[in-house]
Order: C-alpha cells, then sequence, then structure tokens
C-alpha cells in the first residue's frame, strides 16, 4: 500500500479525530500512489494512522475513511451505507426523507445521499467514488425500496477536486412530482433545478421548533427558499408569513406549498435581496414580531471569512432594527469556517450597534441526520440562534 508520510507532530490533530490532510502537513507520498485511490497514513516515525483515499488536486490532499487497514472498495461504501442506515432508524429520523449519507461523518468521503419519499440523490464529489456509482445507486434502491436514484454532483467541493460536473438519473425513473411531509406542512422539491439536493434537510428540526413559536406572529421569513421557516409558522398559527428569496424559481414552489396549505390568504412573497429588502422595510419603518435569517454561506472559505462577517452582521443588525420589542430573531449561518462562538460574537456586536439587549433563548447545530464528530470541526457547521429581542435594562 503506498504511503502518505505526514510531519513530525501532525498526527496530534488526526489521533484525535480530524479526518482531512492538508497539504501543509505532508512530509512526502509514495510515487505509486495513486489520485482516487487509498493510501497509509502514518507518521514521521512510519507508524500507522490510518487509510485515507488521496487526491492531490485538492486541497484536502486525503480524506481518512478507516482507523483500521480496510479495503477500499464498493464492499465497504455499502456496508457503511448500510450502517448509515440503521444508525438514523435507531436516532428515530423521519424515513419518508432525510440525509442517508452525510460524507465523513458517516465514514464515506465525498458522498451525500439525500432520501426524498422515493427517490435517493446523491453527490459524489472525490474520485474514489466515480466508478462506483452504479453499485452505490443499485445498493441504495435496495436498502430503501426507491423508484429511481438521481445524480446531482455540482457542487463547488467537486471542481475543487478536479471534477466536472455530472447529473441525471442513475436508476430508474423520477416520478413526475415530488413531495415530502415536514409534521403538517408538505413541501414541493424540484430535485433537477432546484438548490443543493432540492431540500434544506439540515435545517427540518429547526424549523418545526421555530414554527411552533409562531402562533399570533407577523413573520419574515428571509432567504426562504421554499418557504422553510414560513410554511412551519403558517402551520402553527402565524397571523402573516412574508417570504423573500432572489429566486424566483423557489419563490414559486414556496408559493405552491403555502396553497397546499390553504395559508394564501396569510402570506406575502417578496423577490429579491435581503440586504436591500430590509434597508427598504426599515425606511418604511415595517416591523415584525420574528425574523428568520438563513443565508447561504457567505464564507465557503477561511479567507472569505472577514467579508462573510460583514455580512452576517449587517443583516442581524437590520432585522434586530425591525423587530418588535420582545419579538424573536431566529440567526442562522451555515458556513463551516465559521464556529458557534463567532456567529454570536456577530450578534453580539449587531445587538450593540442597533442599541439593543437580547436573550438568547436557544443554540440550535443541524439535525442529527447529518452527524457532528466534535473531532472533526468541519461536520459542525449550522448554527441557529434563536433570541428574544428584550427591554433596555
Ligand atoms: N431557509 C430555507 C433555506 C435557505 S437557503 C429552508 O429552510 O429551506 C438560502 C436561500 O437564500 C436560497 O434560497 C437562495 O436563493 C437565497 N439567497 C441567496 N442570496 C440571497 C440574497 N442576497 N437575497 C435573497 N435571497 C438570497
Amino acid at each position: 500500500m503506498p504511503r502518505l508520510w505526514l510531519k513530525r507532530g501532525r498526527e496530534k490533530g488526526i489521533k484525535e479525530g480530524y479526518l482531512w490532510i492538508h497539504p501543509s502537513d505532508v512530509e512526502k507520498i509514495s510515487p505509486s500512489a495513486q489520485d482516487g485511490a487509498a493510501v497509509d497514513v502514518v507518521d514521521s516515525k512510519d507508524r500507522f494512522l490510518a487509510r485515507a483515499l488521496l487526491n492531490r488536486r485538492s486541497p484536502i490532499v486525503a480524506r481518512i475513511f478507516s482507523r483500521e487497514k480496510r479495503p477500499w472498495g464498493s464492499d465497504l461504501v455499502l456496508s457503511r451505507l448500510k450502517r448509515a442506515i440503521e444508525r438514523r432508524e435507531r436516532w428515530g429520523i423521519s424515513k419518508e426523507a432525510f440525509r442517508v449519507c452525510y460524507g465523513e461523518s458517516d465514514g464515506l468521503p465525498g458522498l451525500v445521499v439525500d432520501k426524498y419519499a422515493q427517490v435517493a440523490v446523491i453527490q459524489i464529489s472525490h474520485p474514489a467514488l466515480e466508478p462506483m456509482k452504479q453499485e452505490i445507486a443499485r445498493g441504495l434502491k435496495e436498502m430503501l425500496d426507491l423508484a429511481a436514484v438521481y445524480e446531482k454532483s455540482d457542487t463547488p467541493a467537486r471542481a475543487q477536486e478536479g471534477l466536472s460536473a455530472s447529473k441525471g438519473v442513475l436508476l430508474g425513473s423520477l416520478p413526475r412530482e415530488i413531495r415530502i411531509s415536514e409534521g403538517d406542512v408538505h413541501f414541493l422539491l424540484d430535485i433537477e433545478e432546484g438548490q443543493k439536493t432540492g431540500h434544506y434537510l439540515d435545517q427540518r428540526p429547526n424549523r418545526m421548533r421555530v414554527g411552533a413559536m409562531a402562533n399570533g406572529k407577523e413573520v419574515l421569513d428571509l432567504f426562504s427558499y421554499t418557504g422553510g421557516f414560513g410554511l412551519h409558522c403558517l402551520a402553527n398559527g402565524a397571523e402573516r408569513v412574508v417570504f423573500v428569496d432572489s429566486s424566483a424559481s423557489a419563490l414559486k414552489i414556496a408559493r405552491v406549498n403555502v396553497e397546499t396549505l390553504g395559508a394564501e390568504g396569510r402570506a406575502e412573497f417578496l423577490e429579491g435581496n435581503c440586504f436591500d429588502i430590509l434597508r427598504q422595510m426599515e425606511r418604511q419603518g415595517r416591523t415584525f414580531d420574528m425574523v428568520c435569517l438563513d443565508p447561504p454561506a457567505f464564507a465557503p472559505s477561511k479567507s472569505s471569512l472577514p467579508n462573510a462577517t460583514k455580512g452576517y452582521k449587517e443583516l442581524n443588525l437590520r432585522a434586530l432594527k425591525i423587530l418588535r420589542k420582545g419579538g424573536i430573531l431566529v440567526s442562522c449561518s451555515c458556513s463551516s469556517h465559521l464556529p458557534v462562538g463567532l456567529h454570536l460574537d456577530i450578534i453580539v456586536e449587531a445587538s450593540a450597534d442597533a442599541r439593543c439587549q437580547t436573550v438568547l433563548l436557544h443554540q440550535w447545530g443541524q439535525g442529527l441526520d447529518h452527524p457532528v464528530l466534535p473531532g472533526h470541526p468541519p461536520s459542525r457547521y449550522l448554527k441557529c440562534h434563536v433570541l428574544e429581542l428584550a427591554e433596555t435594562i
């Protein structure tokens, strides 16, 4: 087996659970090692640490898939998928729609699988998985009793690995319409043209918990996509919800979802840039009892963190300014480079600039079907802070 030698001292993080090897960690790599194949990761004294998938073209040179000398191959992938499904059953996750596999967190770097009713959508972002697509699709069909498996490998992560986008049906045929439910809310999904795999499963528990707080409230759902938070608010008796998103096609589906709920009389849809719309609402003196902020990742890399911080701060500041006293701010960030503490710091700064006092009611993360590995911080990416705008003291 070809080897990857770490520089002296770089094994500490790996031993503590970190699963990525960056170029600066590497002393040397066996010349026979191939991108898209397995290597043994060893310390500077040649001691075996783990087995990983190599890709010299990526900023993550190797991704650990085993702490033992297990062979990489479709047998391992299928057994890990089976284990991923079993653990989600054990954790009580909805069988109708869930993230079946979340990359490293399920021991399968480069593989994401989401299940929506009878369809699984897979995203591959490592060359080591490319030759196994069909086997993965067949395995999933059997394990989950599916009508179709669709590949949606068009993520920026894929380009980073030197792979071109790949989209299309791998197995079976797509039903004319895909719908899933979350409690009393029904979502129509567009997996082919929608964002990510079609739906943001990671926010599901947060959407449901936020919905339960919305009775009688006037809610502003910013970055609403197909209606996520606002739909749950409407289902729980919100007086009115204003949905805002820059994507016309997402709002079109949001409208359908609101109609399915029979709540069109209580909903308003605004297509545009949330930053502009917040400014406009402030000028107009428009206020709300609840504002949800669920922007896309502003910090896709460490170097973009300073700019991202500015963006998050402006959003939180403007959201606080249009909140009524006693109102609720739901402030999310899905940037993995922004740790929980830093996200809360941004909210603290925004509160100070808005001259208001907030009370932190909840600090939530991603749903359990996106397992967090404490030793591998990038696995914990979603932050959802819920705050109440308090009386100033
Ligand atoms: N809250 C949603 C998910 C939001 S994803 C849910 O629970 O399903 C982020 C959304 O922000 C996407 O729909 C994207 O179209 C939208 N978006 C990105 N930048 C935007 C901007 N500047 N203004 C408005 N919407 C934006």
